[in-house]
């Protein structure tokens, strides 16, 4: 999520739900599909096939912020029983490879497109017009809230190709999406728009009107620990009520406190739990609709998080040049979205700006002997899969996050104390993913995941058709 739209308001910390009910309910589910008693008689017939004709769900979780060692260390360094149990009766990976951007909008279109942002054009959280042809005109500080932005189908469209249902809470990038239950993730960019009228604009009437029936919208702040409470109890209705074949979820409040706190912090610790809780809610819905003989459950993240000390402008340094003027009026541009930027030309064939943006960069990566930013080249964006379009990216060097900021000095303070979004595969910025019921063997161990293998193996599980994708289907934790 954006920092920029963190509040400073702080919420008494919720009461842990109780969950061993849920999930003493949800493995005795499990066993009974799995073991059949010693004593049973051989039988004359089958016996009706009752989990594979009832309707079955995907109930896909994402927790904005997830490090492996939240569900790895749930009892020992963290309280957060709920994912412990869910580990114990599943399988998980050690860790789950983000993309690059490792930020919130481009890798969840990841999570549910299996492809990487080049392929599913969601190039950084807040749109870039510059970065390619968009469906529409935005404003400043408009995030790709929108999922017609998607290049390529998404899950919710195999699943109602293939003449199911879905739902969505919170998920980011699915204004407008082809989901039958659906309150999506956006926000206030203006003044002139309150979060409850974008809803009844974005949200589906019917479902909208039965959280209404609950109690009021959430007014507060993203990122507010009572939010998520509130995403997982109306998740939960639509599951109980609708019962879709695949059910999208987004948990916020992890990565808010490491945004404001810093990894390792004991506020993450803290907010682990709260939104262990709100998990709480969600397998509580699926032990009262079935358990897992009639739902998979996948608990994954978007990116880890790192901590920083300062920001790094390259638009200072263009400005400095003369190669901009204004926000509106720049021959060359360093769009961030957290600890990287995008650097995109107004006219891509300019070269002799290309050459003098390269040379600046490059001659301020290093200072002091400390580097504070690397220079990555087009060929280099196009083996990681991002930023089509792009001259080059900087990518934060551990400690520095990269601003759009155009005044100022090239390096200064910035309010947080942890970001995210530099390349994958760096220290830090790896996610998770656990795997339990229907479907899904227990006990596996995968050394490594990606995020864009999931979405091929939600479609395996719900016998849906992916072409394209550029992850596979994670077929080592199939029980099929
Ligand atoms: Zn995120």
């Amino acid at each position: 999520m954006s920092p920029l739209r963190l509040s400073a308001r702080r919420s008494a910390l919720p009461v842990l739900l109780p969950a061993l009910v849920v999930v003493a309910a949800l493995t005795a589910g499990a066993c009974r599909r799995s073991t059949p008693p010693a004593s049973a008689p051989t039988p004359v017939t089958p016996p009706p096939a009752v989990a594979s004709a009832a309707p079955t769900t995907v109930l896909l979780i994402s927790i904005d912020g997830l490090l492996p060692e939240y569900y790895l260390e749930a009892t020992t360094r963290f309280r957060a029983p709920n994912l412990a149990r869910l580990l114990a009766a599943g399988s998980h990976a050690a860790a789950c490879e983000s993309i690059f951007p490792s930020v919130t909008y481009p890798a969840h279109a990841s999570i549910v497109t299996g492809v990487r942002s080049a392929l599913h054009g969601i190039v950084a959280n807040s749109v870039f017009a510059g970065a390619g042809a968009t469906r529409r005109t935005y404003r400043p500080g408009d995030w790709y809230w929108y999922a017609d932005e998607l290049r390529v189908p998404a899950l919710w469209n195999a699943v109602r190709a293939r003449g199911l249902t879905s739902g969505a809470v919170s998920w980011p990038g699915t204004v407008g999406a082809s989901i039958d239950y659906l309150i999506p993730e956006v926000w206030p960019a203006r003044r002139t728009l309150t979060h409850e009228s974008l809803l009844e604009m974005a949200a589906t009437p019917e479902v909208l009107a039965a959280v209404r029936r609950e109690g009021p919208l959430p007014v507060a702040a993203l990122g507010e620990p009572d939010r998520d409470d509130w995403i997982a109890r109306t998740a939960a209705g639509i599951l109980q009520r609708h019962r879709p074949s695949l059910l999208l979820v987004h948990l916020i409040s992890v990565d808010h406190a490491t945004h404001v706190h810093g990894p390792g912090a004991p506020e993450v610790a803290a907010a682990l739990t709260r939104v262990d809780a709100a998990l709480g809610v969600l397998l509580d819905a699926v032990a009262a609709s079935g358990g897992f003989a009639r739902t998979t459950v996948l608990v994954t993240g978007d990116h880890g998080g790192v901590a920083v000390h300062s920001a790094v402008a390259p638009n200072t340094l263009f400005r400095a040049a003369g190669l901009i003027e204004t926000s509106d009026v720049w021959k060359v541009w360093a769009h961030s979205s957290g600890s990287q930027a995008g650097i995109y030309l107004r006219d891509p064939a300019d070269r002799e700006t290309a050459a003098a943006a390269l040379r600046l960069l490059e001659e301020n990566a290093v200072a002091g002997g400390t580097r504070r930013y690397t220079v990555l080249s087009r060929a280099e964006l196009d083996g990681l899969g991002s930023h089509p379009g792009a001259l080059c990216a900087v990518d934060g060097a551990p400690g520095y996050t990269i601003s759009s900021g155009l005044r100022g000095e090239l390096v200064r303070a910035t309010p947080l104390r942890g970001n995210h979004g530099s390349r994958p595969h760096l220290d830090g910025l790896a996610t998770g993913l656990v795997l339990a019921g229907r479907g899904i063997k227990p006990g596996v161990l995968l050394p490594s995941a990606r995020l864009i293998d999931i979405a091929p193996t939600v479609a395996h599980l719900l016998d849906l058709a992916m072409p394209g994708v550029e992850g596979r289907v994670l077929a080592e934790v199939l029980a099929e």
